[in-house]
Order: C-alpha cells, then sequence, then structure tokens
C-alpha cells in the first residue's frame, strides 16, 4: 500500500475496518439470496432489513423510505428519470451547480421531449430562493438541487428550496451524497420528495447507495426483474456492501460531532495556510461541508498542480475528481462566474477523518515548494 497522503475523500473514503467486520460473514461461506425463503434467505433479508433500518435512522426517514441501489450515481438517475416516466413530458430544472449524476439523466429527458432548465448559482455557490420561484413561474414537474457540492463543498438551504418546490406543486430531489456524514441530514427537515445517498463517501463499501423517497411519490423503476426493493430495483441485492452501507451509516451517525470537529479544525489549518499563499479559496465566506476547501493559483493549472503534488506523495483532486480525465473547467465555478482561467487552476482538498495536523503541515510545505518550482518554470517558459 503506498504511504502517500490521501486528502480525496469527497472521491472516495477508506473502508472503516469495523465496516468490514460487519460486512466480512456476508463476503464468506454460503450465502443466501434475499429472496428464497428458506434459512439461508431469511439470514439475508434480516441483514438487509437491519441495515434499511441503519440508513433511514441516519437520516431521520422510515425504514420504508429506503430504496437501496448500486451507487449514488444510481439513486440520482432513479429520482430523475423514475420521476419523469411516470408522468407525461413536461419541464425539469435542475441547479447549474449539479453532479453529472443528475445533470445528465435530466439532459437525456430532451430525447423524450421534455424541456430542461438551469436553476443559477451565485458567485457563493448558492440556489437562491429567488431564482428558484423565478423558474417555478413556468409550470415545472421536478426540480433536482443538491445539499452539498462535492467541489466547493457549498451547503445549499434545500428546507427553504423544497418549501418553494411544494408551493408549485414540483417533486423535488436532493442528491445528499457529499452531505451524509459530514453533516446533520434530515429528510423530513430537508422538506424533499427523494434524497440521494452513497455509501463510499462515508467509509463504507463502494457499490451501496440509497434513494430514500415520500412513499406517496410515484416514480418508475429504471430497472425491471424480479421486483426487488418493492418493485424499484430489481436484481439480487448486493448483500455485503448494503450491510456495510448500514453499519457506516450507523458509525456515521454515532460520530458525526467528533468527526465534524476534527475536519473542521484540518480544514481551518490547511486555509490559514493556503492564504499566506495568496490562495482563492472558492465558496469561503459561506456555508460549506467541514472537510472541503476547493483553490486555485493565479497563473498556475490545477491539473498541472495536482500531477506536482502526486509526484510529492499528496493525493488531491483537480476540478470535479468523477470527471478528472476532463481538461474542461469546472463548471461549478463557471457557474459561480469564476473566470474560465482561474476555473482552470482549481485544486480540492478534501480531509478525511484519519488526516492529522502535521500531514496538513506537511502539505503545505511542499506545496509552497511545488508553487515556486512552477512559477519558476513558467518564468522561463515566458
Ligand atoms: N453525487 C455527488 C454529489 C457526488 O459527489 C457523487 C460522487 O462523487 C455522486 C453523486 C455519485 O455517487 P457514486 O460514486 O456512489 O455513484
Amino acid at each position: 500500500m503506498s504511504t502517500a497522503v490521501y486528502f480525496d475523500n469527497n472521491g472516495t473514503t477508506a473502508l472503516d475496518s469495523r465496516v468490514l467486520q460487519a460486512m466480512l460473514p456476508y463476503l464468506s461461506g454460503q450465502q443466501g439470496n434475499a429472496t428464497s425463503r428458506h434459512i439461508f434467505g431469511r439470514a439475508a433479508r434480516n441483514a438487509i432489513d437491519q441495515a434499511r433500518e441503519q440508513v433511514a435512522d441516519a437520516v431521520g426517514a422510515h425504514p420504508s423510505q429506503v430504496v437501496f441501489t448500486g451507487s449514488g450515481t444510481e439513486a440520482d438517475n432513479l429520482a430523475i428519470s423514475g420521476a419523469a416516466n411516470a408522468l407525461a413530458p413536461g419541464r425539469i430544472a435542475v441547479s447549474s451547480i449539479e453532479h453529472p449524476a443528475v445533470t445528465r439523466p435530466a439532459d437525456a429527458l430532451v430525447w423524450r421531449d421534455w424541456k430542461v432548465v438551469k436553476i443559477a448559482s451565485n458567485r457563493d455557490g448558492q440556489v437562491e430562493k429567488a431564482a428558484l420561484a423565478a423558474i417555478l413561474e413556468e409550470k415545472t414537474d421536478i426540480v433536482s438541487v443538491m445539499l452539498a457540492n462535492n467541489e466547493t463543498g457549498v451547503i445549499q438551504d434545500i428546507a427553504s428550496l423544497g418549501e418553494i418546490a411544494r408551493q408549485h406543486k414540483a417533486f423535488m430531489h436532493t442528491d445528499a451524497v457529499q452531505a451524509l456524514g459530514k453533516m446533520n441530514v434530515d429528510f423530513v427537515d430537508l422538506n424533499v420528495h427523494a434524497m440521494s445517498l452513497s455509501s463510499h463517501k462515508i467509509n463504507g463499501p463502494q457499490g451501496a447507495g440509497a434513494l430514500i423517497l415520500d412513499k406517496r411519490i410515484d416514480i418508475r423503476p429504471l430497472l425491471y426483474g424480479g421486483g426487488q426493493e418493492k418493485g424499484l430495483r430489481s436484481g439480487s441485492e448486493n448483500i455485503a456492501a448494503i450491510v456495510g452501507f448500514g453499519a457506516a451509516c450507523a458509525f456515521a451517525s454515532r460520530e458525526i460531532q467528533q468527526r465534524t470537529t476534527k475536519l473542521k479544525m484540518l480544514r481551518e489549518r490547511l486555509e490559514q495556510g493556503l492564504k499566506q499563499l495568496d490562495a482563492t479559496i472558492f465558496g469561503a465566506s459561506t456555508e460549506r461541508l467541514a472537510n472541503t476547501s476547493f483553490f486555485a493559483f493565479a497563473g498556475i493549472e490545477g491539473e498541472t498542480l495536482v500531477m506536482a503534488l502526486d509526484r510529492q506523495g499528496f493525493a488531491v483532486a483537480s476540478g470535479s475528481a468523477c470527471s478528472s480525465d476532463s481538461t474542461e473547467p469546472s463548471h461549478v465555478l463557471l457557474a459561480m462566474g469564476v473566470e474560465a482561467d482561474m476555473a482552470r487552476g482549481a485544486v480540492r482538498v478534501s480531509v478525511g477523518t484519519h488526516n492529522t495536523a502535521e500531514e496538513i503541515d506537511l502539505f503545505l510545505h511542499a506545496l509552497k515548494n511545488e508553487l515556486s518550482r512552477l512559477r519558476k518554470l513558467t518564468a522561463v517558459a515566458v
């Protein structure tokens, strides 16, 4: 295993060893299929039911509102395409800072005669109530605004936006994939009809997610088959991953206070150092997730800096980690009105609870050296 320092926890997180312990019995020996009626099947069903309760508990929902999926991406697709599948072609509004797991299924609705509109973000990375209200003056069927942004960490006032959507009788979805485990997330308080979650962002395994759904809402499945998850997501359940997701939710809820305190301390230490190096920190003047810092240095390419830092043993992301093979500037920063050149310089550090103050100090030291080396190279090239 590499000795590099991992600062990309919004990309994915390390599996908690306690979560692994909870999963192990479901990864070895004879496993049942949760739809079977025999003793092995019942054991699998019980394990899923317990995980369903743990996920529901973590977000103040009822277990019957949890639909397990294979990822956060699938939960987003189920919310957007599933809601649209139950409606005649209409109008969908998604914020301009959404993850592609929301924007792509929304954009794809155009092929089915839907109209897609983007809700603007302000310079702080926030979707203002007035912006949503203006869009909803025209009849709109589906609205999706994320709870916390994966790049900037900026948190939205979803409860108020949800209220506006309800007044206009629109189906309201929020992507809470990044928010879970890093802030309190309460399905009822958020005032939404559907909310997406993902296991691997909270030290659970990859390959599990959930859509939390108001049962009064009619959505249609994306996958048809054996009728698992009340017919909303057919396919034999990934029991070990679901059990791990449940355990990760239980630990995250229990430890949220101590986790966020530590994350905040690390992020503050990092940003004090970044300010001394004249970084521009995006979304810094508004409420953000405790662990996320998204910044840039004038004249320095984000991609180049990420590679230079990688060589120094620090794993950070440029722009959105989920599209790190793309050199396009971050659409989130462009939506916030950041100049394309500055946006191309963006680097994201997302700390995790395993990180230490010493790692932050070592990072700042390496960053300072790399910045001066890259600036010298640029000066020679000019
Ligand atoms: N939504 C947001 C905000 C994300 O950050 C991500 C992943 O980075 C996803 C959705 C997709 O989740 P998953 O990786 O579980 O498919």
